[in-house]
């Protein structure tokens, strides 16, 4: 479950199954709110299973590089605040996301997309997969449809995972219509997100989000956008650079002053507001996937109305 159309349309049709399953999300700590309460509110509206949630930690790994930090940046020349700084910045929140790229001090990117493995697909396959295979076989259902991307339509039906698990997709050759006609076949309103126009339910945003997206994730939730430069300044405080991005590094071409400094993500909004212009940006977000990742695990929904 991700709380977009096409796993709720899998749990609905889990459902007239009429055989028992877990709904599963992983929780990425990049999410909306609405997220949550939609997937809480499941089970009452349709008498299916409760959502179970889970979520990475990276206690182990924070503890490493902090004192990793603590034994080799003052060799290096690190001033004390800084290492002091960094180390104590080290400390878990509890939230995913900001923990993951604190232990890495980065954010990942279409490049280095390492936070769907980290975030999704791990905590799935350890916390739930691996301790149900110890009682018996396990059939994990995908929400993946063969129009979403020329990815997901080459992918198998059915097949083994290396997790041990079979892999089944119930709606690979629905439509979106279809998706929404099971919907209103259960009374299920569709997420929230999608009436306030946002073309795909998951990371708010996503590091491979389009222009489109993010534009509209600012006019609308602004709050998540403060969200993500507060954490740019937390993971930048983590790292020897002194600075991180949350979309890949790309030299601003309006930072005249800055020659070859890297952009946050509220110079990036603003450029998303603009028509035209900032030809890097505009090349960086050309080669964007958009809209999500294409994980062959359809943990992170695809966008169906991309610019
Ligand atoms: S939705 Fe985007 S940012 Fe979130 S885990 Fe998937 S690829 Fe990464």
């Amino acid at each position: 479950m991700s709380g977009g159309k096409d796993s709720t349309a899998c749990y609905l049709l889990a459902i007239e199954s009429g055989r028992p399953f877990r709904a599963v999300f992983a929780d990425t700590g990049n999410e909306h709110e609405a997220v949550y309460e939609y997937i809480n509110r499941l089970p009452d509206r349709t008498a299916g299973p409760k959502v179970e949630i889970v979520r990475a930690d990276f206690s182990r790994q924070l503890n490493r590089h902090r004192d990793y930090i603590l034994e080799k940046w003052p060799q290096q020349g690190i001033s004390a605040e800084k290492v002091q700084q960094a180390a104590a910045l080290h400390a878990p929140t509890g939230n995913p996301y900001l923990d993951l790229c604190v232990s890495k001090g980065r954010f990942p990117s279409r490049m280095a997309q390492f936070c769907t493995e980290e975030l999704k697909t791990l905590p799935i396959t350890e916390q739930i997969i691996l301790p149900a295979l110890r009682d018996g076989p396990v059939l994990q259902w995908l929400g993946i449809r063969a129009d979403e991307s020329a990815n997901r339509r080459r992918q198998p039906r059915f097949n083994k995972h290396d997790s041990g698990a079979y892999l089944w997709r119930p709606i690979f050759n629905w439509t979106v219509e279809d998706v929404w006609r099971q919907h209103r076949k259960h009374g299920i309103p569709r997420n929230p997100l999608y009436d306030a126009g946002m073309g795909r339910v998951g990371c708010m945003p996503c590091v491979n989000c389009s222009k489109g997206e993010l534009r509209k994730i600012a006019a609308q939730f602004p709050e998540h956008i403060a969200r993500i430069e507060q954490w740019e300044q937390t993971v930048a405080a983590t790292n020897k650079r002194g600075s991180s991005t949350f979309f890949a590094a790309v030299t601003d071409p309006t930072d005249v002053d800055r020659p070859g400094t890297y952009s946050g993500i509220r110079t990036v909004v603003e450029w998303s507001q603009t028509a035209r212009g900032g030809r890097q940006f505009q090349m960086f977000f050309e080669e964007q996937t958009g809209g999500g990742c294409d994980s062959d695990m359809a943990l992170c929904e695809r966008d169906t109305q991309d610019e």
